[in-house]
């Protein structure tokens, strides 16, 4: 009987989640009866179902002697600074997401060469908010969420158990006091054909860990014998489309790559490897005119090819632009920008423009109770009179923070517990200043503008000084010491002994 068996894997699974008596766990193992209860108790409350027999586990409502319990879905740079500043004396912290670690995403680019190791620029949950791996009431779940009942404050989950055997994912429900949204955002692709399939986003440290392999087995495969002259064009040919900072950025560093690295351990390629980086209207769109134009003589110079072109399509070995031109590549790496995700485009709550997340002032969800929004998937509705903010891990970072002494405030005030906060004073509401942006182009060249707008006045630099401040802003930004001396020692490594360049 499969599907006997698989009931019994999910129990024992599932048994692990009940740590402690104390946050009620409304799944209490191991009776046939029970679990049957449990389903229909979670379908009769909306919660999720489907499927000859579906077990819906999770952590019930807390009670009196219990801390009121924080639900944080994502683990990306608003939940994490949200989760690190959250006062666990006061609350029990639950984050679900698909990933057990926050990536450092302005470093990213960097470990797609080997300039940094990709341990440098994940930071474990757990290092973070120490409390999610030591108190019985706080955990950290491995799941997506596909659904909130708002009025029952329940979140529906899914867990991940890609390569845990023949585990299939199951469904659980945890009821929250607060909950914040910090799911981010997904790459655009504007409905272009072949993109999902055959390009590589740059958003997560396992897409770097593609971009490095698939780069590496190029460089490798061209050198075999037996490749003809135009395999080996192509395979070497790395494509990037979107010319935005993650797009440039990531040009500047394959071209230090190539220059520093390819040319001495793979001389008998060199000549082949080339970068396009094409945009449908100018890089670095949101930097000043004269930051832009450096930019530009900068990835000249250092070889990337620019192409102003619009892809139409995109095949396993070519993309097509609207012109009509093929353009052949071994590595396709795809960066214009982010759009809401599937997840917040199904959630049953008024939206910002551009599709987000709609909040108030204070980061709620104003037509919900003790729901909060934070980072690229949540912006200002129309009626705040604020304009929606960019996606940016500054913005992210910032509201995080802000949010967690929000629900500190509360909770010290007894307003932690669900719809019990309603009438309180908020204090503060959230005032973002954009403290600039910076860009590295490669070359130990970068770009700094600090200015709180394009239009507005301020200072910006570029060339050596500009890529020190870039480094050492970042260093500084890095979370914990642990990975800011990993990065200050690969930068070190990468200095002295040039890239990593196994293909492990
Ligand atoms: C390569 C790169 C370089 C960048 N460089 C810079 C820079 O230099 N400066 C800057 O200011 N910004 C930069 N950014 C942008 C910045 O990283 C984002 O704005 C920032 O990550 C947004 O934070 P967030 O918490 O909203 O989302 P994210 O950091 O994207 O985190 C979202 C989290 O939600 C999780 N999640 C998604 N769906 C669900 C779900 N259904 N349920 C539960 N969890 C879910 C994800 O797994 C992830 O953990 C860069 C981005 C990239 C990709």
């Amino acid at each position: 009987m499969p599907w006997f068996r698989t009931l019994i894997q999910r129990t024992t699974i599932l048994t692990q989640y009940s740590k402690s008596q104390k946050s009620t766990p409304i799944f209490t193992p191991p009776s046939l009866t029970q679990l049957l209860h449990f389903s229909t108790q979670a379908a009769e409350s909306g919660g999720s179902g489907g499927g000859a027999l579906t077990v819906t586990a999770g952590l019930g409502r807390t009670k009196g002697d219990e801390k009121p319990r924080v639900v944080v879905l994502g683990s990306g740079w608003a939940g994490c600074r949200l989760m690190k500043g959250i006062d666990t004396k006061v609350y029990d912290v639950v984050c679900v997401s698909p990933r057990n670690h926050m990536v450092f995403t302005p470093l990213l680019a960097s470990t797609c060469v080997g300039t940094l190791e990709f341990r440098s620029v994940a930071e474990p949950i757990g290092r973070i908010q120490p409390a999610i791996s030591s108190e019985p009431g706080s955990y950290f779940f491995l799941a997506d969420c596909h659904g909130v009942d708002f009025e029952n404050h329940v979140v529906t989950c899914k867990s991940l158990p890609d390569g845990a055997g023949n585990l299939e994912p199951w469904d659980f429900n945890i009821s929250y006091d607060k909950l914040v949204i910090a799911a981010g955002a997904e790459a655009l692709t504007f409905g272009i054909k072949g993109v999902k399939e055959h390009a590589i986003f740059l958003r997560e440290v396992h897409h770097a860990q593609e971009i490095r392999r698939k780069l590496l087995l190029n460089l490798m495969l061209s050198d075999v014998p037996g490749v003809s002259e135009e395999e080996k064009r192509r395979l070497l040919h790395c494509v990037v489309v979107g010319g935005g900072p993650t797009g440039v950025e990531f040009s500047g560093e394959l071209s230090d790559f190539i220059m520093n690295d390819v040319r001495q351990r793979y001389s008998h390629v060199k000549d082949y490897i080339h970068v396009t980086l094409i945009e449908a209207k100018e890089i670095l769109s949101s930097f000043d005119d004269g930051l832009r134009h450096y930019a530009v003589k900068q990835l000249v110079k250092s070889g990337v090819h620019l192409v102003r072109g619009v892809v139409k399509d995109v095949q396993p070995e070519k993309i097509v632009l609207s012109d009509g031109t093929d353009v052949p590549y071994g590595l396709l790496v795809w960066s214009t920008g982010v759009g809401p995700s599937g997840f917040v485009n199904n959630l049953d709550v008024p939206k910002s423009p551009g599709g987000r997340i709609g909040i108030d002032q204070y980061l709620r969800v104003p037509s919900v109770p003790d729901v909060f929004a934070v980072g690229d998937c949540s912006g200002f509705l129309e009626t705040t009179g604020k304009d929606v903010l960019p996606a940016l891990a500054q913005v992210a970072e910032r509201q995080g923070k802000y949010l967690a002494e929000l629900l500190n405030k509360l909770g010290h005030a007894g307003g932690g517990r669900a719809n019990s906060a309603n009438n309180m004073d908020l204090g503060k509401s959230f005032v973002y200043k954009h403290l600039g942006s910076m860009a590295t182009v490669g070359r130990y060249k970068a770009l700094v503008d600090i200015r709180e707008s394009k239009s507005a006045k301020g200072v910006s630099l570029k060339g050596f000084v500009s890529w020190f401040i870039w480094r050492s802003a970042y260093l500084t930004r890095v979370l914990s010491w642990r990975n800011r001396f990993y990065v200050a020692i690969n930068w070190l490594t990468t200095l002295v002994f040039g890239r990593d360049i196994t293909r492990i």
